[in-house]
């Protein structure tokens, strides 16, 4: 084929949908089948007209090939484990009763069966549940929901492709079952599973399929030769099978590497690459490789994962070039549409000008539409989008939102010096124990306490005009009241306000920045039935008035204890909302951090000597690929330390993440130069406090003596031996207690016992110091 009939066949086409509907319906359904107000059939129903919903909205929009399978009662990684028999042998009885109770059960758990594993998919905010396999795991297929969900979208007339996750990205995705040797790799089970595949592969096709696309996305991570060569080797076993419909292998979130010329060898009739932010490394390797000769390629040029409107121009150019590399050239967003929220219409509170800088899920599949159209029949047929489409950027670009000279002018003139505490750690920590005089092993808490229903009805009435500010001020007032006198009564060391005006660590922050944007729909599933608004990070950012001190001060008018200011990190903030694209992460954070600076200073000077600082999402933010991780922890850092820097040296930073996996981040932990950093260790009995000591980590630590995940109370003396096992790796003099992380999630009854015997436990292992 010559690159002009390539265009000219070139289709439109998406990977996936936002599950939810426009108003959550499937999130109500859910929850009302689970609370047994709706039955099975019931859900079915509104499932089943959401999807055809979808589809018929992007028919409706242009797209050409719609995708079948990517919906989803919970998460699709499930629904692969489903698909293949990898049920796990203590949920198979529930399966075999009820599938869909079932089904439920693994994703969430019952009174007596642990759910499987959640975790992050990729490097995106949505959560997969992870596949417990084992030497045993016999796979076989069990391809129904694949094939009713196609047959539901070719009842409607529509070309369709069934998506499913691909054999090896589901191995790397899997762990070893509870109770097998962690030697154990899943991916020796290729063999196993490639004939179920197989087997579902042939039925689809029966059912009218004329491609299946298969999704890799576990190809786009650093790979070893043993596992690039499973790929080879499952692609050449799938791609020779004589009764399959066509292949499509589809990456995404990164580029492809070592993978692609793997994948360009293999015997497959098409490749889905990312042409956003791995749109040159991609394009280097295909040409690498001598193009895609015979196969169909996707090209993933609108980004499926930030919320930016494509620079039309920009792809058009992408798309050309890859006209020369193969010989059908097919458009769509990089990866599926599920990490976007649905529709920009609904958006009252952005400014209609601002919100056409925007593309959610509907916008995007537009405009994967018109790249296809000008692709297919030139420049001159899409020339009304092309002129709106730059008058949009161009309005971006000059916008005093995006551009702030003050912000600009600040952010260039940050000196490392202005990273660096003014003393080392040596001679702050003796100005600090001078100052707040706490006792060996001192206890706190990370921040939050419950949340109670109290408090959440008070902000929906705030929000509804129900009540004014100055009612909702007084009942934060009263709830900082209740939270330090319990921390007092009960013999706490560093107090906290217990954050009982913040909905959310981030979003808190974010609706009082200049330069972030607020959604009022603006819902991404993030696992099962949660969906969360991500703010965006839309401009240039700046601190207008200080955000949290007013909570502090009061809450430190109340006690002669040290209360500690509480802040969430900019890495934080950036990695739970949608960023900018115009610009490097790294110019984002530091002028986040800047505000923060401000918002630390203002702490200090107010009269708080402890701030806290959160970075929970530091480690999860880590590029795919470990070739980017020194630039990333580099700034990561950097607007720790720049947002913390500006104290003086007898006030105590600290510093909380939630993970008890950070041996691959612990010389970022150090290079944070907080004085205190509290971390989640009580589950994996303290194995953070030996990781620490083993890594030489100088300041002081507080592994978590109390598991917050459950509200199981630990007893007094279960703390006191977690923390006599941190004491056989941190110092007495540079040890803290505390729970894992916040409390916003426990009601108070275990929240107070809980923190009662962490508080005798300190006391207890105290005495034992003093005494010896
Ligand atoms: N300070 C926050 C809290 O206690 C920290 C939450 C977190 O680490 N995710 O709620
Ligand atoms: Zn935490």
């Amino acid at each position: 084929m010559t690159a002009r009939s390539a265009a000219a066949a070139a289709r439109s086409t998406v990977y996936g949908y936002p599950r939810q509907g426009p108003n959550r319906e499937l999130k109500k359904a859910i929850e009302g089948y689970w609370k047994g107000r709706l039955t099975a059939d019931a859900l079915h129903a509104t499932a089943a007209e959401l999807r055809r919903g979808n589809w018929r909205q992007l028919a409706e929009a242009g797209i050409e090939e719609v995708p079948t399978g990517d919906f989803s009662y919970y998460d699709h990684v499930l629904d692969t484990t489903v698909m293949v028999g990898a049920i796990p042998r203590r949920h198979r009885a529930a399966v075999e009763a009820d599938a869909l109770d079932g089904y439920f059960a693994m994703a969430r758990g019952t009174q007596d069966v642990a759910p499987l594993e959640m975790t992050k998919w990729f490097d995106t905010n949505y959560h997969y549940l992870v596949p417990e396999l084992s030497p045993e795991t016999v796979f076989t297929a069990h391809p129904a929901k694949q094939l009713a969900e196609l047959g539901e979208a070719l009842t409607l007339g529509l070309s369709a492709r069934p998506v499913l996750v691909g054999p090896v990205t589901y191995l790397l995705l899997a762990k070893p079952a509870p109770g097998v040797p962690a030697g154990f790799d899943p991916l020796t089970l290729l063999d196993r599973l490639l004939p179920v595949y197989a087997e579902i592969l042939a039925d689809l096709r029966a059912a009218g399929a004329e491609w299946v696309q298969l999704d890799e996305p576990a190809l786009v991570q650093d790979r070893t030769p043993a596992e690039l060569d499973a790929a080879a080797r499952a692609y050449r076993a799938l791609g020779t099978l004589t009764d399959r419909p066509k292949l499509l292998v589809a990456s995404y979130f990164d580029r492809l590497g070592d993978a692609l010329p793997v994948l360009a060898k293999a015997p497959v009739e098409g490749l889905a690459l990312d042409f956003t932010e791995a749109a040159a490394a991609n394009l280097e390797a295909l040409a690498a490789v001598g193009g895609l000769p015979g196969k169909r390629l996707v090209a993933g040029v609108v980004n499926g994962r930030n919320i930016w409107a494509n620079d039309l121009e920009k792809s058009l150019a992408t798309l050309g070039t890859l006209l020369g590399l193969t010989d059908r050239v097919d458009v769509a967003a990089s990866c599926s549409l599920l990490h976007v929220p649905l529709d920009t219409a609904p958006e009252r509170d952005i400014d209609a000008q601002i919100l056409r800088w925007l593309a959610f899920a509907r916008q995007k599949t537009a405009e994967v539409v018109t790249l296809a159209k000008g692709l297919a029949l030139g420049t001159g047929a899409i020339s009304g989008e092309l002129a709106a489409n730059r008058a949009d950027l161009a309005a971006r670009a000059d916008s005093p939102l995006t551009r702030d000279p003050a912000v600009r002018a600040r952010a260039a003139a940050v000196t490392d010096a202005d990273t660096r505490r003014c003393q080392p750690y040596a001679e702050r920590t003796a100005a600090q124990h001078a100052h707040l005089r706490l006792p060996l092993l001192p206890t706190t808490t990370i921040g939050s306490f419950p949340q109670t229903t109290e408090l959440r009805t008070a902000r929906a009435d705030l929000r509804a005009g129900r009540i004014d500010s100055a009612g909702y001020e007084k009942l934060i007032r009263a709830e900082i009241g209740e939270v330090i006198s319990f921390q007092e009564k009960t013999g706490l060391d560093v107090l906290v306000h217990g954050e009982p005006e913040r909905n959310d660590m981030v979003q808190y922050f974010a609706e009082q920045l200049t330069g972030y944007l607020a959604t009022q729909h603006g819902w991404v599933q993030s696992y099962g039935t949660r969906y969360v608004r991500p703010p965006i990070l839309a401009g240039d950012i700046s601190r207008p008035e200080p955000m949290t001190v007013r909570w502090t001060t009061y809450a430190q008018s109340l006690t002669s204890r040290p209360v500690k200011g509480m802040l969430t990190g900019p890495v934080t903030m950036l990695a739970w909302s949608f960023v900018r694209d115009d610009q490097p992460l790294a110019d984002t954070a530091r002028q986040v951090a800047l505000a923060l600076r401000d918002e630390v200073n203002d702490l200090e000077a107010a009269g708080t000597s402890v701030i806290q600082v959160d970075e929970p999402a530091l480690r999860e933010t880590l590029p795919l690929r470990a070739a980017d991780h020194p630039a990333y922890l580099a700034w990561a850092t950097e607007a720790f330390r720049l947002s913390t820097a500006g104290v003086r040296p007898d006030t105590q930073v600290h510093t909380h993440m939630c993970y008890a996996e950070f041996g691959d981040i612990v010389q970022a932990i150090d290079d944070l130069d907080a004085d205190v950093i509290s971390l989640e260790a009580a589950r994996s009995h303290m194995r953070v406090a030996r990781e620490l000591a083993a890594h030489g980590y100088p300041r002081e630590a507080g592994p978590g003596v109390y598991d917050i995940h459950s509200p199981r109370v630990p007893d007094a003396a279960e703390a006191a031996a977690l923390l006599r096992k941190g004491l056989e790796a941190i110092p007495a003099e540079r040890l803290w207690v505390n729970p894992d992380c916040g409390l916003k999630t426990r009601a108070w009854p275990e929240t107070r016992t809980s923190l009662e015997n962490l508080v005798t436990a300190a006391r207890t292992v105290r005495a034992e110091l003093s005494a010896s």
